[in-house]
């Protein structure tokens, strides 16, 4: 249930509502950056009655909530949520494009990469610190050494950086190292890794499950925003289906059922949805089309000699070429992108 308060409600009619759910056993979420407050109530197990606020000070009403997941809805949120970052933002009127290479190679390869993709005026660089592969023998990624040329990228270049932690255990090293913290598919649903990112101070970029429902998706955002963290972009990476010659199936279907469902900006990543570098500007395209707040591409300057995902990365030349076709395309889905390209 959210209970709705008057625009005119004082501070203590808020604590007074927050008090009396809190006295019913329950928690009390007060949904930030909306314009009117509204209190979720979560942690009960049968529906609560109405009548118990509706005639409390300050309460305009008080509505149950017909979705399994809540603080994400629509119906607590009715305005997208858009997620700051020093002057960028993800889930506003700018497309938000992230790029990089799967994984962080070596020094000279991040800083390399992350100065092509700074001058094409790109604000998000992603690469890999800690990579979980389905091999225990494939790379495994550079760990704390990525951190540190991560955080030396963002130096040079002012780029903020996304990457994936891999278990609770380095959680707070890569929150405290990076800007948005990404939790791949195969960490989903790893609950203790979803409340853990909800106690931090980082957005979180929460990539769909491999055989994950939208539901499910939501659900674990759900678990992330029940522990404090609203900081949470949703992204479409592609699920698997009986069809073989593409690495996964990029469930396009999924952009517009999540704009009617929650207020969480959702990314799109034709990376690993096509997992063909050949494939990946026209599901970028159609993405952004289809409504995607921004898109998760990888970018390497030698996809040749990558040491992961080599085969659906991108070469600068074919991303640039790329962003510029976005760049008109964004106009007429009523967006903006904001490149340094002519
Ligand atoms: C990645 O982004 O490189 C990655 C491993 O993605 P996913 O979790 O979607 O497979
Ligand atoms: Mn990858």
């Amino acid at each position: 249930m959210i209970v709705i308060m008057k625009t005119d409600a004082t501070k203590s009619d808020v604590e007074a509502v927050k008090e009396k759910i809190c006295a019913l056993g329950f928690k009390a979420n007060e949904v930030p950056g909306v314009n009117r407050i509204g209190i979720v109530i979560t942690g009960n197990k049968s529906p609560v009655n109405p009548e118990l606020f509706l005639n409390m000070s300050g309460v305009l009403e008080a509505i149950s909530i017909s979705k399994p997941f809540k603080l994400v809805s629509r119906e607590v949120k009715q305005e997208n949520t858009i997620i700051k970052l020093g002057n960028h933002m993800i889930g506003g009127k700018e497309l938000a494009i992230i790029a990089g290479p799967c994984s962080v190679e070596s020094r000279e390869q991040i800083i390399e990469i992350g100065e092509i993709l700074s001058s094409f005026g790109i604000k998000f660089m992603r690469g890999g610190a800690y990579k979980p592969r389905t091999s225990p023998y494939s790379f495994q990624g550079l760990k704390e050494e990525a951190l540190l040329y991560l955080m030396e990228v963002r130096e040079r270049t002012g780029m903020k950086i996304v990457t994936e932690v891999k278990d609770v255990s380095t959680l707070q090293l890569v929150a405290k190292a990076v800007d948005v913290i990404q939790i791949g598919a195969r960490n989903m649903q790893n609950f203790a890794l979803l409340e853990a990112a909800g106690s931090i101070k980082k957005p979180v970029l929460l990539k769909r499950g491999i055989s994950a429902t939208i539901e499910e998706l939501l659900m674990a955002a759900e678990y992330i925003v029940s522990n404090g963290n609203y900081e949470v972009i949703l992204c479409e990476r592609g699920i698997r289906t009986f069809e073989t010659y593409t690495r996964n199936t990029l469930d396009l279907n999924a952009i517009p059922i999540i704009k009617r469902l929650s207020h969480l900006p959702i990314v799109v990543d034709p990376s690993h949805g096509i997992g063909i570098w050949d494939g990946v500007a026209s599901m970028s395209m159609a993405a952004i089309a289809g409504g995607a707040d921004g898109l998760i591409i990888e970018v390497h300057q030698n996809p040749e000699s990558a040491l992961s995902d080599g085969y659906q990365s991108l070469k600068p030349e074919r991303f640039k070429h790329l962003l510029l076709k976005l760049r008109k395309l964004a106009e007429v889905v009523d967006r903006s992108l904001n490149i340094n390209l002519d």
